[in-house]
């Protein structure tokens, strides 16, 4: 069925190996991030295989669907005060930056006779979730005295909100501020989490300063590249996710639409430029599945011309390929296109 997402999976647990052993020679581990896929559970087993040491997630609901596979899980997501009760049941660890929720969370582990683990998150610069750093000794201060969870690290979320990057100086920071803080309080510092893959280029060009000793990596190992600059990963697999989408016209006309021009479908006013006749091709594929603008064709001489709610419109024009109606045609996807892609209800998860 069409469209669908193939994951490839040999493709998935080689990303996360090589990730892995870059990772390792820094002493440094890393929580495969499923969220991207859904946390489809074989593609989180490929994860694993490679040799992610943990399974993390932002929504609980996906980890609940990695219940059954033996690991240790990590909710990514700072948690709602009403999901307290299934963060302590599906996680082994969940970032914080909140006393109300980490009480919450010492009393629901308390109730089933856990205790909960938790990573304090701080905000160095980002501007998302975390603890400012000025008040990091009054927080830890006071979440010591909660029974029920136990702080087992530090970390540190960047590139997301602000676009901030990594670099020696926010994360010795982060270093300098657990060490202090697992001194002063006695604390078990487990984890010291230096980011996600926009960390990775640190640690290519050996920068990453020590102490950091986890990342949590998610598009690296889907797409094959690190994200502060968004450099390629040699070695890796950029179509280890594939989008396909099924043609269903494939006819000659103009390029530019006849009559007066209104708004279209999504209430903007088109423009168009006149390229003469055109090839198009329609594809069983829209916007409730896709974003056309992260999203790139295989091959380099079909252009996205325009999408609505269940149609893509093609122009293959200048495509050396013979496509006829039923052909599948393939796209690479970008990180914001595989979300989308993996949260559609309408396109197929084909493992292979
Ligand atoms: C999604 C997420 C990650 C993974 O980010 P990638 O850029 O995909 O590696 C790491 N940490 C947190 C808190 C996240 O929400």
């Amino acid at each position: 069925m069409y469209p669908r997402l193939e994951i490839n999976l040999k493709k998935l647990e080689h990303n996360t190996r090589l990730i892995r052993q870059m990772c390792e020679r820094h002493n440094v581990k890393i929580w495969g991030v499923t969220k991207c896929f859904c946390a489809n559970p074989m593609a989180a087993m490929a994860m694993l295989k490679g040799g992610a040491d943990m399974l993390a997630d932002s929504r609980i609901e996906n980890l609940k669907k990695l219940k059954d596979i033996p690991c240790k899980k990590v909710l990514l997501r700072i948690p709602m005060h009403c999901e307290v009760n299934d963060v302590v049941l599906y996680s082994d660890y969940s970032q914080n930056s909140e006393l109300s929720t980490l009480k919450l969370l010492g009393e629901a582990a308390q109730k089933i006779g856990k205790i909960h683990n938790v990573i304090i998150m701080l905000d160095l610069g980002d501007l998302r979730e975390g603890v400012w750093p000025d008040n990091i000794d009054e927080f830890v201060g006071e979440a010591v005295k909660i029974k029920g969870i136990e702080i087992k690290g530090f970390g540190v979320n960047l590139t997301c909100y602000g676009g901030v990057i990594p670099d020696e100086i926010n994360l010795s920071k982060l270093v300098e501020i657990s060490k202090d803080m697992g001194e002063k309080y006695n604390l078990d510092v487990e984890i010291i989490s230096g980011g996600n893959s926009s960390s990775l280029y640190l640690l290519k060009e050996s920068r990453l300063p020590k102490g950091i000793n986890n990342l949590r990596v998610g598009e690296a190992i889907l797409l094959g590249r690190e994200t502060a600059f968004g450099e390629r990963l040699d070695g890796l697999y950029d179509d280890a996710f594939v989008l396909k989408a099924q043609i269903v016209e494939l006819k000659e006309k103009p390029s530019v639409p006849i009559g007066n021009i209104g708004m279209d479908a999504f209430g903007g006013k088109p423009v168009f430029e006149d390229k003469g006749m055109m090839k198009r091709a329609i594809a069983a594929m829209g916007r409730q599945d896709i974003d056309i603008n992260l999203i790139r064709p295989f091959d380099d001489d079909i252009k996205l011309i325009g999408a609505s709610s269940d149609h893509t419109i093609l122009d293959i024009t200048n495509s050396k390929k013979n496509y006829k109606v039923g052909d599948a045609v393939e796209f690479y996807l970008d990180y914001g296109g595989l979300l989308k892609a993996a949260t559609s209800e309408y396109v197929h998860k084909i493992l292979i």
